[in-house]
């Protein structure tokens, strides 16, 4: 087991009272393997996943409760010295918005020196030799002259290339890429992720992806794990979710992706919005939005039942919704 996160929970001290932005998130990935995190925007997924990587807001952010093993070590029992080398050398972030995490005014050759530079102790001229080869290994033409150009010179398909290209600088055993192709065009979206997968593979990573979108997911992820106000509702092996979803969010999801054998019909939309999460929705915090709802769901929460043995769904109507 890489990584295993237990049952935990995150608060926001907003103006207006707590965001309860995670509430008891239980997922875990191993060595080599694509867990594809999905959810809208507020679902908890990017706070979750900052809380792995030691890196939310504090305050107001706050970690109530949990666990997160990472090979076999409570992170959240390690002092900060220790988090930051697990930060460094164990795992990685990539980010949507490559021009904004990267700094404008140092060659990418640079930036990606320095990791070698402070981590492994390299030379400047040792560095700049490991950052041509990893620009190579993005697959970024002309490696040995771009290597002296500066962030805004590159596109920005090239631009989250040099960021994949710093996360595995180290080679860490857990890269979490969150949302890192939503900012491009469609056609240099799958390139990136397919650059993604086929590294995950190589260097036998575990990949956290953090998306909005079911679209993208379905041929790099193994399983999926689907957020909905800071739980996680349904969690299955990728190709069963695609068959059948065992909860009405997923079904939403899928039946909201553009397909190319219906052009010109209107896109499934799921009614309504993510809820606020200072007032989460008694009983199953869906149920406002959910075209299955019934009187129980007002009131009891549903727990994550399991389907099967790689299975979980957080609906009473699990079996409905399946077979439905
Ligand atoms: Fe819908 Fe009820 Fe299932 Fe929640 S528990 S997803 S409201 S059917
Ligand atoms: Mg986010």
């Amino acid at each position: 087991m890489l990584l295993e996160v237990r049952d935990l929970h995150v608060e926001f001290r907003t103006r207006d009272g707590i965001a309860r932005a995670v509430n008891g998130v239980t997922y875990r990935v191993d060595a080599g393997e694509t867990l594809a995190v999905l959810g809208e925007s507020g679902s908890g997924k990017s706070v979750t996943a900052q809380a792995v990587m030691g890196i939310l807001d504090a305050p107001p952010g706050r970690i109530t409760g949990g666990e997160i093993l990472f090979q076999g070590r409570d992170l959240l029992k390690l002092k900060e010295s220790e988090r930051r080398e697990v930060r460094g050398a164990g795992m990685a972030m990539i980010f949507q918005d490559a021009l904004s995490a990267l700094n404008p005014v140092l060659t990418v050759g640079d930036q990606l020196g320095e990791m070698f530079v402070v981590h492994r102790g390299m030379s400047r001229k040792d560095a700049r030799a490991k950052a041509v080869e990893l620009m190579d290994r993005v697959r970024i033409p002309a490696a040995g002259e771009r290597v002296r150009q500066y962030p805004h010179q590159f596109s920005g398909g090239m631009r989250q290339r040099i960021m994949i290209a710093m996360a595995m600088a180290l080679e860490p055993a857990l890269i979490i890429a969150d949302e890192p192709t939503t900012a491009l065009d469609v056609t240099v979206q799958a390139q990136v992720m397919d650059l993604l997968a086929e590294l995950r593979r190589e260097y036998r990573m575990g990949l956290i992806l953090i998306t909005h979108d079911l679209g993208v997911v379905a041929d790099v992820a193994d399983r999926i794990a689907v957020m909905y106000a800071g739980r996680i509702v349904e969690s299955a092996p990728v190709h069963d979710i695609y068959k059948a979803p065992a909860h009405p969010y997923t079904r939403g999801l899928l039946d909201s992706i553009p397909r190319l054998d219906q052009k010109g019909q209107e896109l499934y939309a799921i009614k309504g919005l993510p809820p606020n999460l200072q007032h989460i929705p008694s009983g199953c915090p869906f149920h406002p939005r959910c075209p299955m709802a019934r009187d129980v769901c007002r009131t009891d929460v549903p727990p994550l039942y399991e389907v099967d043995r790689e299975r979980g769904s957080a609906c009473h109507f699990w079996r409905e919704c399946l077979h439905g």
